[in-house]
C-alpha cells in the first residue's frame, strides 16, 4: 500500500516522495484517513512508529486558509512534555507545510528561553507546537487565543502527565472551544491517559501499534 490510497492531496503526495516517505507505516495508514475525516483518535504508539508524520499530514490536508485568521487566534495546538520534542514536531509541520500553496505559518514554543522573542514570532501563526507551562504564560499575556481552536493534539500524553503537567492540561482544556477534533497519542494506555481519553475524545478511533 502506497501513500496514495490514503487520501492526501496530490502537493503532499509530491512531498512525501521528496523526504524519501515511499510506503505508509502501520499508524500511518490508519490514523490518516480517520483524520483526514474529521473523527477523534486515540493513537497508543512509540516514537520511532512514524506517529508525528501520522498526525502532521491530514491535519496540513484539512487546513484551509481560506478564513482570515483573527490575529493571535491559531488553529491547530499540539501540546507535548518537552522542548525537544517541541522543536521535532514543529520541524515536520514545516516540512511539508511549505508544499502547500496555502501560507500556513508554524511555532514551537517551550519554556526554559526568554519569552520576549516567542510573543513577538506569534503574529500570524496557526499551527502552535507547545509545552504546557509556557503555553499558559503566553496565554496568560494575551500574546495568543485558544478560542477558535479546530483540532488539539496530545502528542506523548503519558510522558506530559509524568512530568506532572496535569493541572496546566486543565487549565488549557478549559480555554478550548468545545466543537473541536481531539487526537491523543500516547505510548501506554495508563489510568490518567485513559481519563483524558474519557474526558476529551467523542467516538474515537483507537490505533494501537
Ligand atoms: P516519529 O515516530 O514520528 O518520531 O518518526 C520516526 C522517524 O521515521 C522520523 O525520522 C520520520 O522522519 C521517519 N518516518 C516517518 N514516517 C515515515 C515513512 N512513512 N517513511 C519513511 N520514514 C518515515
Amino acid at each position: 500500500m502506497s501513500f496514495t490510497s490514503l487520501g492526501l492531496s496530490p502537493v503532499l503526495l509530491k512531498a512525501l516522495a521528496a523526504e524519501n516517505y515511499t510506503q505508509p507505516y502501520p499508524i500511518q495508514k490508519e490514523a490518516i484517513p480517520a483524520i483526514l475525516s474529521h473523527k477523534d483518535v486515540l493513537g497508543i504508539a512509540k516514537t520511532g512508529s512514524g506517529k508525528t508524520a501520522s498526525y502532521v499530514l491530514p491535519i496540513l490536508n484539512n487546513f484551509k486558509s481560506n478564513k482570515p485568521l483573527k490575529n493571535r487566534h491559531i488553529k491547530v495546538l499540539v501540546l507535548v512534555p518537552t522542548r525537544e520534542l517541541a522543536v521535532q514536531v514543529e520541524e515536520v509541520f514545516r516540512t511539508f507545510a511549505t508544499a502547500l500553496t496555502d501560507r500556513v505559518k508554524t511555532l514551537a514554543i517551550f519554556g526554559g528561553v526568554s519569552i520576549n522573542p516567542q510573543m513577538m514570532a506569534m503574529n500570524g501563526v496557526s499551527i502552535l507546537v507547545a509545552t504546557p507551562g509556557r503555553l499558559i504564560e503566553l496565554e496568560e499575556s494575551n500574546a495568543v487565543n485558544l478560542s477558535e481552536i479546530e483540532t488539539l493534539v496530545l502528542d506523548e500524553a503519558d510522558k506530559m502527565l509524568n512530568l506532572g503537567f496535569k493541572e496546566e492540561m486543565d487549565r488549557i482544556f478549559a480555554l478550548l472551544p468545545k466543537k473541536r477534533q481531539n487526537l491523543l497519542f500516547s505510548a501506554t494506555l495508563s489510568d490518567d491517559v485513559n481519563n483524558i481519553k474519557q474526558l476529551l475524545l467523542y467516538r474515537p478511533e483507537v490505533i494501537r501499534i
